[in-house]
């Protein structure tokens, strides 16, 4: 077979390198909020290049603090559980600070005292939809519902209404975080994980995910230290766990001189300063529960809820 002149193999690599990086970067955006939108959008490349982002203003989505705060959040997700909730509760009490806690309606409806409490000692309360399921599985009508049965559930768990909200696995479309700006929340994203949490399982929790998970106070507090920076949105869980954890967590942030805000006092300290009032008191309460409920019909092949290893019976091996 007679060779291709240089030229034409230079061509087909350099044609190649472009298609290669046109494939990445699709395969980027699309997982993005945003999506493909964000190639045609300038503010978007500024602010990813820069590692500037932090509050995107089309969305209503804040996805860290500003660095020049030498200041941490603390969110739990997922909660309240019996079990995991108080002790979360009287850890921060203890240490004076607050945490912000994206609750799940359906444990709103099973403990509205944790949620009264949350509030009742200074912490915000932000919502994680009803069911946990996975809103970019679900037609946009039942990604209402499920934002909107939370809302009710917490609205009656303690009188007061809720600002903020994280979509469970930080799973939505645009037109999801389009939806939730128009219902008057801020979505919250997060920058640091503890993997204090056995992940979302379609199936039961086995011994196996209890053993692989191998979570102690240490490894929750080593891995929150290890990558902690000014402005971070840390995500936790409220299982004990992560209580026993915080105490270790909050004198080792201390020693380097961290202070500690929910996520509504670092939205006020963004560059362009967004005040908001979390939990603001539900004037016309229940107004929200007049309009019944839409039926959420579960996606066939969504994830359950992830369930905090206190709250499972493990099958035995
Ligand atoms: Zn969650």
């Amino acid at each position: 077979m007679p060779k291709k002149p240089k030229s034409t193999q230079k061509a087909i690599i350099i044609t190649g390198v472009i298609a290669i990086a046109l494939v990445g970067t699709v395969a980027y955006l699309r997982k993005v909020e945003g999506g493909l939108r964000n190639v045609f959008s300038l503010s978007y490349w500024q602010d990813h290049f820069s590692g500037l982002e932090m509050y995107r203003p089309s969305v209503a989505y804040f996805t860290r603090g500003n660095d020049e705060h030498r200041d941490v959040c603390f969110t739990f997700d997922d909660g309240p559980h019996l079990k995991g909730a108080p002790l979360i509760l009287d850890a921060l009490k203890k240490e004076k600070i607050h945490g912000t806690f994206f609750v799940v309606g359906i444990r709103v409806r099973e403990h509205p005292e944790l949620v009264k409490r949350m509030i009742d000692e200074g912490n915000e309360v932000g919502n994680h939809t009803q069911d946990h399921y996975r809103l970019d599985t679900l037609k946009i009508q039942n990604v209402k519902s499920e934002v909107r049965n939370c809302e009710i559930n917490v609205e009656r768990a303690c009188g007061r209404r809720t600002s903020l909200l994280r979509p469970p696995g930080m799973r939505a479309t645009h037109d999801d975080m389009l939806l939730f700006k128009s219902m008057g929340y801020t979505t919250v994203g997060w920058n640091v994980g503890a993997h204090d949490f056995i992940p979302a399982t379609t199936g039961k929790v086995t011994q196996e995910m209890l053993d692989d998970m191998n979570t102690t106070p240490a490894q929750v507090a080593q891995r929150v230290l290890e990558n902690v920076k000014p402005g971070v949105i840390i995500l936790l869980h409220d299982n004990p766990v992560t209580a026993a954890a915080l105490p270790t967590i909050v004198e080792n942030l201390r020693k380097q001189g961290y202070g500690f805000k929910t996520v509504s006092e670092m939205l006020a300290q963004l560059p362009k300063p967004i005040h908001i009032v979390a939990n603001p008191v539900a004037t016309d309460q229940y107004a929200f529960a007049k309009f019944p409920p839409l039926p959420v019909k579960k996606p066939k092949t969504v994830a359950t809820t992830p369930v905090a290893p206190t709250q499972v019976t493990a099958t035995k091996k």
